[in-house]
């Protein structure tokens, strides 16, 4: 079986985490310092603060924005749950703007139509590698004064017209074991801003401002020390690991192209690729789900990213009576095929040709 996805750790991760073990602190202490100082740097932003998961950091990124109940976000409704539920978490509500059946991502053209005086921020998602329309997103945000916290969950190292994701506001990480690096489970927040840095630092540790003294309430979403070491590592390689990916992307694109029905990801160098998702469009011979059985009978993996938009989850009861056409075509379309890269030349000449062979 090809997987659709995998961590890839060696023995730089094993001696990194075996080191830890040695020293006796295992939980929060020199590693995770490094490993936010590193990513810091590496996304080109001020700040760093780690945290469990991708989850955590979104619901610490919304809470030191003083994002609350009564005020709205904006965010996309074909994206990982993750997304609205951190908005509900603070007591928030979800507003949803269709996608750009071109990217996935949020439609920036529909955005300002979105905004009310309720509005406190946009939340835009880098699905699937790709990086949201952050040029206007921000031009948007600037003119009606809202916050930007981007999900780039699945965007590390990704970019727009030269700047990284992760870099426009406050945004979030997860290192979680099939993103395009992990520690397991993990995440980060990065800004520029002190005072947002400050107040996801403290919303992180039990609202503390001084060892035993707290000034609000706050929780325990600390990065362990076990994995920023691994993190220290998978930063290291997170180069060459998109590079594969990319390299990956580009063949099954330039090989799938011109198959008719398919629509295939753009070639990019700003792209990371964390899945590389084709739409299985009415005009291909059969249908998403029985490419998605025939792959997987040929022991390649695959899957839907998402099958079920938020607005139509049985947790957004009250929303399932939006519709949002583009992202629900998309959920309809959508199959993800492996890219990572432990794929082989051969294995992709396989998936390709499985592709090609449909009649
Ligand atoms: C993975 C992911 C998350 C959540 O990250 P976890 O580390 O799994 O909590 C949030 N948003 C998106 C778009 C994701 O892909």
């Amino acid at each position: 079986m090809i997987p659709i996805a995998k961590p890839i750790l060696g023995k730089e991760e094993k001696e990194a985490v075996l080191a830890v073990l040695d020293s006796g602190m295992l939980a929060q202490g020199k590693k995770v310092q490094e490993f936010e100082e590193s990513f810091a740097r590496f996304i080109g932003t001020k700040h760093a603060i780690a945290t469990t998961n991708g989850t955590t950091a979104l619901h610490a990124a919304l809470q030191a924005l003083g994002i609350k109940e009564g005020d709205e976000v904006i965010t996309s409704p074909f994206t990982f749950a993750a997304t609205g539920n951190t908005i509900r978490m603070v007591g928030a509500t979800p507003v949803f703007v269709d996608i750009d059946p071109a990217t996935f991502n949020i439609d920036s053209r529909l955005l300002e139509k979105a905004i009310t005086p309720m509005t406190k921020a946009i939340m835009p998602v880098h699905l699937f590698g790709k990086t949201a329309e952050m040029g206007k997103i921000c031009e948007i945000a600037k003119k009606h004064g809202l916050s930007i916290i981007e999900d780039a969950c699945q965007a590390h190292g990704a970019a727009i017209e030269g700047k990284k994701a992760g870099s426009f506001g406050t945004a979030c990480f997860s290192f979680y074991a099939t993103k395009n690096m992990t520690t397991g489970e993990g995440g980060m927040v990065t800004t520029d801003d002190d005072d947002v840095a400050a107040a996801v630092r403290k919303f992180i540790n039990h609202g503390s401002w001084k060892r035993y003294h707290h000034d609000s309430v706050g929780h325990n979403f600390r990065m362990t020390d076990l994995a920023a070491a691994i993190g220290c590592e998978q930063l290291r390689k997170i180069g060459q690991f998109n590079a594969k990916r990319r390299e990956n992307a580009a063949f099954l694109t330039k090989n799938l192209k011109e198959v008719a029905g398919l629509v295939v990801p753009e070639v990019s160098e700003e792209h990371v690729y964390h899945q590389y998702t084709l739409r299985i469009t009415d005009r291909f011979p059969c249908s998403r789900d029985e490419v998605s059985s025939l792959l997987t009978e040929k022991g390649i993996g695959n899957a839907t990213f998402y099958p079920v938009p938020l607005h139509q989850q049985q947790s957004f009861a009250e929303y399932n009576s939006l519709s949002f056409p583009e992202a629900e075509k998309a959920a309809r379309e959508v199959l993800s095929i492996p890219v990572h890269p432990e794929v082989t030349q051969q294995q992709l000449q396989q998936i390709v040709a499985v592709l090609r062979s449909i009649r």
